[in-house]
């Protein structure tokens, strides 16, 4: 062992060698350098704790081209969805419209008037971008674009309740997840949380016991993720907003998802929309970019002038605000919008979610026997399930999906999924019942060739 210890090659040898392979100009030398180092370093460790390892010069390279490759792969790259969840948090919500791709491109690229009055030829404001499109799309007075729905109810609580009670429905403590919880938004924001109600129901008489001269907003927080199903009843809208004014205070509404548009021509339930809310009063409305509106991410407050003033003069703006590709985006999006029929063709999410068990099962079918004429003997069973529509929306829908069920005789599902899963298409399925999952509904455009041509290379190497 010491005789190799002693022959390991020297890195004038081992940087000569370098230089002849191809992969040598994948990067700089001195990080080349820095990867043979790291392997060499290793099989001396290794060699010191007695076990063989070689110390050929072609091993150690061929250890060396595994590092630089792994570090020159990007590390948000795109994976394939077949999951079936439309608005999957973990595998980057809400996949965008071409129309805001083109703007993104358009803005990037180049200089922009992101905070200049091109008409009078001065500084002009980044928050001004789409109120004129929102106002249009939802009633409201004004509106401001911030980072995400977070950052939205927390400016908004912060700037306009600090210090005050903020009465909330103890059926709406909603947690959204990533440990963002509403009771802690509302007190880090410097307001105090007054619970009213019991979980299950609660009465306008629960919030009109609750006002006192220290109140200084009704919150109502749609409560996205989940539902409460039995004896259970909220107050209404109307019921809410008429108190707060009766007393002078503003009534906010937390939407969550924010719908500019029904959906229920499309299959879904009724869920309420941007605009409603407005018309039932509420004096603010927040909502996300990336959930249901499918845009980037982005939160999105709407409603009274007076209120949108206060929020666009609070120092908390500034550390919240969003980035012109952001807003390029967003408008882009909105502007869909503007023909709700439009909108449902050519929003991704939109039309991931309309896709009908009669629609996707040609596509499971095209998969299926593209997987058949491989001729590994895989085992394909189409079948009948439900897709979600994730991202804290729709929490007790189940939208009829169409799934391609697979084994092998070759891979265990757990085995099969992970190679999916680590392929250059990086494919995320699920497993059930020892089958690995494909529901068609997420796949996009080109998808199903892509996950023929892995499955052809993952079997082949079995
Ligand atoms: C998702 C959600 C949020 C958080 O929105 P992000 O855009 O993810 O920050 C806040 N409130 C409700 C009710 C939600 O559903």
């Amino acid at each position: 062992m010491s005789n190799k210890l002693a022959k390991i090659p020297a890195m004038n040898v081992l940087l000569q060698g370098a230089s002849d392979q191809p992969w040598f100009e994948e990067s700089t030398e001195e990080r080349i350098k820095q990867f043979i180092q790291e392997e060499v370093d290793t099989r001396r460790r290794q060699l010191l704790q007695g076990e063989d390892v070689s110390i050929e010069v072609q091993d150690i390279l061929a250890g060396a081209q595994q590092k630089l490759a792994a570090f020159n792969q990007f590390s948000l790259k795109a994976v394939i969805n077949a999951t079936g969840t439309v608005l999957h948090t973990n595998l980057g919500r809400a996949p965008l419209a071409k129309a805001a791709l083109d703007a993104i491109n358009e803005i990037g690229m180049r200089y922009n008037n992101l905070e200049y009055e091109i008409d009078e030829g001065q500084r002009g404001s980044r928050y001004s971008h789409m109120s004129d499109v929102l106002i249009e799309l939802t009633g409201a007075e004004d509106a401001l674009i911030v980072n995400n729905n977070a950052a939205a109810v927390t400016l908004m609580l912060t700037a306009l309740t600090k210090g005050s009670e903020v009465l909330i429905s103890r059926g709406e403590l909603v947690e959204i997840g990533g440990a963002f919880r509403i009771p802690d938004v509302i007190e880090s924001g410097g307001a105090i949380l007054k619970e009213v109600g019991a979980t299950n129901k609660t009465h306008l008489k629960d919030f009109e016991n609750g006002i006192n001269d220290n109140t200084g907003a009704l919150l109502k927080v749609h409560t996205s993720n989940y539902k409460i199903l039995g004896f259970a009843s909220g107050v209404s809208d109307e019921d809410l907003v008429t108190l707060a004014h009766k007393h002078h205070l503003p009534a906010f509404n937390d939407l969550g998802s924010g719908l500019l548009i029904d959906l229920q021509h499309l299959g879904l339930s009724y869920e309420p929309t941007v605009s409603e809310a407005i018309k039932a009063g509420y004096d603010l409305v927040t909502f996300s970019g990336d959930k249901l509106l499918g845009g980037p991410q982005a939160g999105i407050i709407v409603g009274k002038k007076k209120y949108i003033n206060i929020l666009k003069k609070h120092p908390l703006l500034r550390a919240l605000r969003t980035d012109k590709v952001t807003i390029a985006a967003l408008e882009a999006t909105f502007r869909e919008y503007l023909d709700p029929e439009q909108a449902i063709k050519s929003i991704p999410v939109l039309q991931l979610i309309q896709r009908t068990p009669e629609q996707l099962l040609p596509e499971a079918e095209k998969l299926r026997d593209g997987l058949n004429n491989l001729g590994f003997d895989l085992e394909t069973e189409i079948g009948e399930d439900f897709s979600q529509v994730g991202g804290g929306s729709y929490p007790a829908e189940k939208i009829p999906t169409i799934i391609v069920a697979i084994s092998s005789p070759q891979l265990n599902a757990a085995g099969l999924e992970k190679a999916l899963r680590l392929s250059d298409a990086h494919i995320i399925t699920r497993i059930r019942d020892e089958k690995v999952l494909f529901d068609v509904r997420t796949l996009m455009d080109g998808d199903r060739e892509i996950i023929i041509d892995t499955f052809n290379t993952i079997l082949s190497k079995c």
